[in-house]
């Protein structure tokens, strides 16, 4: 059970965010430091701290990040295409302990991501 953990504590509305959806499932909200025009948190209401800790059973929350992802690119206007990274553990980049999907867009970007 983690419990130190910024996103959980957005779930649980203790640290106030914009949010720009709300489900069942999901919550999405700006990035506090973005790293492109438009920067995007999705995450998973459910308790899960890494991409690597996923489970079948988990497959709804992301199929559901996905559907939003879509969405939101869509709202935001993100014709030209965007970029969605999942950031897995501390070797991946990782510093948030708690599953979220980052969309990016408004910019160009480019290939190895470094
Ligand atoms: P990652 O490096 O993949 O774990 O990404 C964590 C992201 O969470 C970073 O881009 C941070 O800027 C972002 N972040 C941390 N705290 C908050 C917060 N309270 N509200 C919005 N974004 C946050």
């Amino acid at each position: 059970m983690l419990t130190d953990n910024v996103f959980k504590k957005i779930v649980d509305g203790q640290i106030p965010t914009t949010l720009l959806h709300d489900d069942d499932l999901v919550l999405a909200f700006k990035d506090i430091h973005p790293q492109a025009k438009i920067h995007i948190l999705i995450i998973p209401k459910k308790e899960i701290r890494t991409h690597a800790d996923l489970t079948a059973e988990d497959l709804p929350i992301i199929a559901r990040m996905h559907q939003v992802a879509q969405k939101l690119a869509n709202d935001f206007g993100l014709k030209p295409g965007y970029r969605l990274v999942i950031n897995c553990d501390r070797g991946g980049g990782q510093t948030v302990p708690h599953l979220h999907m980052h969309l990016l867009g408004g910019r160009s970007f480019g290939w190895p991501p470094g």
